[in-house]
């Protein structure tokens, strides 16, 4: 067991954003939660985390019911709102013992937690003057205080640079080897690099609930390189599985193999082969990415 949703509706007013929607997500697993801004991602999260009330349906944790026992569903959630607020004139480790203190608890990990998050460091650091990362790591450790078995991150690497993105992309893996996890973004290639299932919303019902697996199965990939140098495209059309190269811009290059298989290693022995070196290269899904289009057109 783990979580379920059960035929959960939502109206704020005459608007109606959730409705009948299900969905169970099993310990252990990281799955992403897709959908175009206003699809109800967030109330849906708030939901969960038992900050909003007035709602339809039921939902458990284990055998714990939110409506009827919401502190013992609390206890089993940690959560990253979106925007992640901060007090930002707090120290981070007065912070943690703040939020700590919030959940009753007068012995915590905090020390144990920060050494998770990387913030081992920055513990005697005001808040305001980390980076948007390090905020992130904030939240996060927040959310981890009480030990939860779910962590809800709501837009986790919304406004990241290049290389914080990949910091808090890593630590949410690592973190989901011990917790399941439900993350929403709008980000496909993020779903890609970390989920194990992807759940679709579109005006508050699911389109998609499906494991990464059976998509990647079925998919034809598209490998986006970057040369420094121009090449024609009927040599690229030359390696193993290479079905459609189209130039996108300059020197870079979109591959179409048709399989599965990761090519990009034929992609390496394409540039070193013809005395090219390679700026930058991008695995994409064209499955998750039509899947994502053509389920959420309005
Ligand atoms: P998402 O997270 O997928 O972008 P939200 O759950 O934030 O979507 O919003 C879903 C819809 O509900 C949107 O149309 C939004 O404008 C509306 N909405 C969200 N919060 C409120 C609120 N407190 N009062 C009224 N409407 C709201």
């Amino acid at each position: 067991m783990g979580l379920a949703v059960e035929n959960v509706s939502k109206s704020y007013g005459d608007l109606s954003v959730l409705k009948d929607l299900s969905l169970t997500l099993q310990k252990g697993e990281i799955v992403g939660f897709l959908g175009p801004n206003g699809a109800g991602k967030t109330t849906l999260m708030r939901i969960l985390t038992g900050y909003l009330t007035d709602w339809e349906g039921r939902i458990y944790f284990d055998s714990e019911d939110l409506k009827s026992n919401p502190q013992a569903v609390q206890k089993k959630l940690g959560y990253l709102p979106e925007n992640n607020p901060l007090y930002g004139d707090m120290y981070v480790k007065e912070y943690l013992s703040f939020v700590g203190g919030l959940y009753g608890k007068n012995k915590l990990p905090i020390e144990n937690v920060a050494e998770k998050v990387g913030l081992q460091n920055h513990m005697s650091q005001k808040i305001h003057t980390l980076s948007k990362g390090y905020k992130q790591r904030v939240g996060l450790a927040a959310a981890l205080l009480h030990d939860p078995e779910l962590l809800i991150l709501d837009e986790p690497t919304t406004g990241l640079d290049p290389n914080q993105l990949h910091d808090i992309r890593q630590l949410i893996i690592e973190l989901g080897k011990e917790k399941t996890i439900f993350l929403s973004t709008h980000i496909l290639s993020e779903v890609e690099a970390l989920c194990d299932r992807v759940i679709i919303i579109k005006s508050g019902e699911i389109v998609l609930d499906t494991a990464l697996k059976r998509l990647r199965a079925k998919e034809k990939q598209i490998v986006e390189v970057t040369f420094d140098y121009r090449v024609e495209i009927t040599a690229l059309e030359r390696i193993k599985n290479a079905a459609h190269v189209k130039n996108i811009f300059d020197f870079k290059y979109e591959i179409e193999f048709d399989t599965p298989e990761d090519r990009r290693p034929l992609v390496f022995d394409f540039a070193h082969d013809n005395g090219l070196k390679i700026l930058s290269l991008q695995h994409k899904s064209k499955n998750l990415e039509q899947l994502f289009n053509e389920l959420t057109a309005s």
